[in-house]
């Protein structure tokens, strides 16, 4: 890597705009030059933090020493800023989710592709670690080929902000969070889907689903479900994984969790049935003992380098990018089918054209 530091603007200085500043202080190749929001409270902030306020975009776009514009406003707007800087030949960081469409991310790549410049989305959540644990399970199968996988994320404060709640701003939870949930599944699963199915809720009566189910069926055997709630006072755990050797639960971010597996080693003795209810049963009850073993989760699998490490390499000409333009757009495709199974209350296929 270059010893120099690449110059970037933040576009959209609010709650994650200022949590760029931090991650790109924390990184050597990188350095924020400044920032643009149109909001006079946002630009004071900016200055207080030592960040020199833009006073409009087309500045931030004449300003020769700036070679990276980072875009995290609402999602409304992303393609209209990414295009203008690609245009005048920035290189983009663009916030997830990365367009309201995938017919607008095709211009934004298009764009990129004319210009000579990268652009590359923010799609941070690939390296969480309780993701990466089971991505190690995926890969080593610590329990067996991977046949189900629920992953989840519940809160109970309902939608959060201003202009998540506005649909023609990319609002809603599918789009907010939905959008992280289902990269990790297909950076992780090297299959196509072949079906989708889903309802949105709208129990707080906004414009806006407030959260979402989804079944995934990919082509590889393995089903999906991917739930985001925010009306959930009691949450139930971020991922649970079945496997053909065991079962794997991770409670939390804090990586509470455990797996249970079957013991080889022991004789297959049948559970002594259980009064449950007011009924009795054998299937339901408990595995005999020493028929199964407990054990820890595993190491997280590696990713080859970190968000903003990758990117100076790529903008430097020296590494692929990890977040690539090809999965992004996959993963817009299939927001785009799970809105369309929940709105015509049908299974939704052949929207999916990976090949493994
Ligand atoms: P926010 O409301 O806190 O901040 C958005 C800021 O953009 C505001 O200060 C607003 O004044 C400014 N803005 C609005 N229109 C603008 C324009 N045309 N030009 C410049 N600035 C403009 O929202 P947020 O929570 O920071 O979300 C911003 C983006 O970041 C969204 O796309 C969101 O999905 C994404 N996000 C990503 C993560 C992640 O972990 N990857 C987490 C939170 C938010």
């Amino acid at each position: 890597m270059s010893s120099k530091k690449h110059t970037i603007v933040i576009v959209g200085y609010g709650g994650m705009g200022s949590y760029h500043a931090q991650l790109i202080g924390e990184n050597e190749h990188l350095e924020v030059a400044g920032s643009f929001d149109p909001l006079r409270a946002r630009q004071e902030a900016s200055e207080a933090a030592g960040y020199k306020a833009y006073a409009s975009y087309e500045e931030v776009l004449s300003d020769p020493a700036v070679e990276v514009v980072l875009i995290a406003t609402p999602n409304d707007v992303h393609k209209e800023i990414a295009v203008r800087a690609l245009q005048a030949g920035k290189h983009v960081v663009c916030e997830k989710p990365v367009a309201m469409s995938s017919d607008e991310f095709k211009e934004m790549i298009a764009a990129a592709d004319e210009s000579g410049r990268v652009l590359m989305v923010h799609q941070n959540r690939r390296w969480d670690e309780d993701f990466r644990v089971i991505k190690q399970m995926y890969e080593t199968e610590t329990i067996g080929a991977l046949f189900q996988i629920e992953s989840r994320v519940h809160g109970a404060n309902g939608i959060p902000g201003d202009w998540r709640h506005v649909k023609e701003q990319g609002g809603g939870m599918l789009l907010d969070w939905g959008v992280h949930l289902l990269d990790q599944l297909l950076f992780m699963i090297d299959s196509k889907v072949i079906s989708v199915s889903s309802t949105l809720s709208y129990i707080l009566g906004n414009d806006v689903d407030d959260g979402f189910e989804a079944v995934l069926q990919f082509e590889n055997g393995i089903k999906a479900i991917v739930e985001v709630g925010t009306t959930n006072f009691i949450t139930l755990p971020r991922w649970y994984v079945k496997g053909i050797e065991g079962s794997a639960v991770i409670e939390d971010w804090s990586l509470n969790g455990r797996i249970v597996t079957r013991n080889s080693e022991s004789e297959h003795r049948e559970p002594t049935p259980i009064r449950a209810g007011v009924g009795l049963t054998k299937t339901m009850a408990p595995p005999s003992e020493g028929s199964t073993i407990t054990e820890a989760l595993p190491p997280a699998a590696e990713l080859p380098d970190g968000f903003y490490n990758n990117f100076v390499a790529v903008i430097e000409g020296n590494a692929e990018p990890i977040v690539k333009n090809a999965e992004v757009l996959r993963v817009q495709n299939l927001i785009e089918a799970i809105f369309a199974a929940a709105e015509k209350n049908e299974v939704i296929k052949n929207f999916d054209t990976y090949e493994a």
